[in-house]
């Protein structure tokens, strides 16, 4: 049997040896009485790193967004976010469901980026017919798309400069500096703070390239977390000997932040393997996310693509209609290149 290749998402990594041992030995306490020493030691960790006053754990990226349009906003404000923004469009309208805050969604730049003029168009004026709007709220990588650095100062001042707020969703903030990275010769590290410094608040995803079995960090000032641990209460989300799980999260920042260029460069290589095969139309990767579109061709034409994958042992997905494989720690070239193979000997058998 050969092993299975998952390239679904970068969710699906199991924990290693090493980050087994480290939750094994984690010293644990009850994190509500807030005496658990794995959790403080991760939250500490995490709030250095990106240059903030303090961080918390939260179980899922969703609830840390949450967390923070929660205690950026009250009953009544509004949130300029992306159409196609995580914490817009696949968090359930949390935010309002929950917050009675609404957003204000802005159509996409083709770069994925929001376009300032838009913003500042959007940010109604403080009168009694209009919501109040409190907050922008960007994501880097979006889409597995580096936002420029530039753009993301340009944002983050133009928001400041009108009195908004400003949150970042960096679920994949450590694939975005390590594409950035790339590009500057810097550190790795250095990147993701100069990143998150642009913003008031940073939510990062420990369960996804960091290969940690769950867990995200909302990252803010300290009276900001004390509000977020409040709504982090209510939304059910105040575990208890969660230094178990803040032992892996800590063991994949220690570990696992350099290896992504190794994702990175997965990515390209199967970007490069299939932008051979003509039929298709293939996005060359910033990160770990490769898109690929059948030129003119229909939804089945893809959905046959992915059975003729699964039936050898290659798992895909079909994100917003075009197909999606990602990259991560438990894939390997040789998984990459039978993929490569597979989709060519799918698209050249049944050619039409
Ligand atoms: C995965 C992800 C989240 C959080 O997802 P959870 O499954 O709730 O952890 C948030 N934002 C983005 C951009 C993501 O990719």
């Amino acid at each position: 049997m050969m092993p299975l290749v998952d390239l679904r998402s970068d969710t699906v990594t199991r924990p290693t040896a090493g980050m087994r041992e480290a939750m094994m030995t984690a010293e644990l306490g009850d994190d509500v009485f807030g005496d658990d020493p794995s959790v403080n030691a991760l939250q500490r960790k995490i709030a250095d790193l990106l240059g903030y006053e303090a961080a918390l754990f939260v179980p899922t990226g969703t609830q840390s967004n949450l967390c923070a349009i929660l205690s950026h906003c009250q009953r009544g404000d509004e949130y300029i976010v992306g159409q196609l923004a995580h914490c817009y469009r696949w968090e359930g309208g949390g935010a309002a469901v929950f917050g009675s805050v609404q957003p204000q969604p802005l159509n996409h730049q083709p770069d994925g980026t929001l376009a300032l003029a838009d913003i500042e168009a959007a940010i109604k004026p403080d009168d009694a017919h209009f919501a109040r709007t409190r907050l922008l709220a960007l994501e880097n990588t979006f889409g597995g798309r580096l936002l420029p650095m530039a753009y993301i100062e340009q944002a983050s001042a133009l928001a400041k400069s009108k009195g908004l707020l400003r949150h970042l969703d960096g679920a994949r903030l450590f694939n975005a500096a390590t594409a950035q990275a790339e590009q500057t010769g810097g550190d790795v590290r250095a990147e993701a703070r100069r990143i998150a410094q642009c913003f008031d608040s940073v939510s990062v995803c420990f369960s996804k390239g960091l290969g940690a079995p769950m867990g995200s960090a909302l990252c803010g000032s300290r009276e900001f977390i004390a509000r977020a641990h409040r709504v982090r209460k209510m939304a059910g989300g105040a575990m208890r000997q969660a230094g178990l799980l803040a032992a892996a999260a800590s063991y994949a920042l220690d570990h696992h932040v350099e290896r992504l260029a190794q994702d990175h460069a997965l990515a390209r290589r199967l970007a490069d393997g299939l932008a051979g095969i003509p039929e298709l139309q293939v996005v060359a990767p910033d990160t770990n996310i490769v898109f690929v579109d059948f030129v003119g061709e229909t939804r089945e034409r893809m959905e046959a693509l992915l059975k003729s994958l699964a039936s050898r042992g290659i798992e895909a997905n079909t994100g917003m209609y075009r197909l999606r494989f990602v990259t991560h720690m438990d894939v390997d070239a040789q998984g990459i290149d039978r993929t490569v193979d597979a989709v060519r000997e799918y698209c050249s058998r049944t050619k039409v």
